[in-house]
């Protein structure tokens, strides 16, 4: 079953359900996206900073998937924040991968007290309108990055990748990108496993005959989330994706919503300013 789709304000789309690739050393990197490709997913996530887009690359060509029929994600390193070294950055990029074309280039992080957050975003447009990336958006970004943004380049991202799992929902968050167009997704959706203990869903997992990660994962998609969960393990991607047909009830999606404690399990982006280089 393929995973639906939510739809940009570009007039391109994305699958909702997807997998990540951080932590995935480069040597495992081939292996990890050709299983995850051929266990169903066609959305994958990487980034400069994850040293491995050259096997992310190696794996795309080993699945046989036309490229077409993929929607490959990377994001623009904290190191190369500014004009013109976000165009070199995309350069190496794409001679790490191999590829033509990303469908989704991101600005990781917003950086807040470097300040270049809005000359990237002016280089991801021109990268944009000369067809080397699909589509743009940003990640970890605060409704008052994102305002800014569009205020000063008229160019709203079509995506904000933030961590987002029951623990973190990110509610006012979410109510921001639903009134600017921009579609969420849900970075460490499992909340790196420290919600699959939690009675509530253990309990709803028990009765429907699913795992607890299976749980958390159509937690997301039934909110209209995009979703990424991360696995180098074959039969853990296999679950991860068997998510596609049932439904959450209300009142489970409802009980799970209540679970939310505003606990993160990565940094404060305001905080966040680290830019060590890529150096791959
Ligand atoms: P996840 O919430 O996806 O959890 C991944 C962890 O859970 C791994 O340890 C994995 O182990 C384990 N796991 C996966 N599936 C299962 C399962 N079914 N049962 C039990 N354990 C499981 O966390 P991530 O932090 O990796 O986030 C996902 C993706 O989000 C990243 O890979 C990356 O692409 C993106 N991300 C983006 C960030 C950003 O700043 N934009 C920050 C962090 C992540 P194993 O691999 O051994 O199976």
């Amino acid at each position: 079953m393929a995973a639906p789709r939510l739809s940009f304000n570009d007039d391109h789309s994305i699958p909702q359900l997807g997998m990540g690739i951080w932590q995935v050393p480069n040597d495992d990197a081939a292996r990890t996206v050709r299983e995850g490709i051929a266990n169903g997913y066609r959305l994958i996530d990487g980034a400069a900073i994850y040293r491995n887009e050259r096997g992310m690359g190696q794996g795309i060509r080993d699945s046989g998937f036309a490229r077409e029929d993929l929607f490959i994600t990377s994001k623009l390193w904290n190191a190369d924040q500014g004009f013109d070294s976000t165009l070199r950055a995309l350069d190496a990029t794409m001679a790490r991968t191999g590829l033509d074309y990303l469908d989704l280039y991101l600005i990781h992080w917003p950086r807040p007290a470097a300040d270049l957050y809005v000359d990237t975003w002016k280089a991801m447009i021109r990268l944009r309108d000369e067809g080397r990336v699909r589509s743009i958006g940003v990640s970890n970004f605060y409704p008052e990055h994102l305002t800014r943004l569009v205020s000063e380049t008229g160019v709203t991202p079509v995506l904000n990748q933030v961590e987002l799992h029951p623990a973190m929902q990110q509610k006012a968050l979410r109510e921001a990108h639903a009134r600017m167009g921009i579609v969420t997704q849900s970075w460490s959706p499992l909340g790196r496993s420290q919600m699959f203990e939690d009675p509530t869903i253990t309990d709803i997992a028990a009765r429907l005959g699913k795992s607890p990660a299976q749980i958390i994962l159509r937690w997301h998609i039934d909110s209209g989330l995009s979703v990424i969960p991360k696995s180098v393990r074959a039969e853990r991607q296999r679950e991860n994706f068997a998510v596609l047909d049932f439904a959450l009830s209300s009142e489970d999606m409802l009980a799970i919503d209540a679970l939310d404690s505003n606990t993160r399990v990565g940094p404060d982006p305001k905080d966040y300013n680290d830019a060590p280089p890529v150096n791959d």
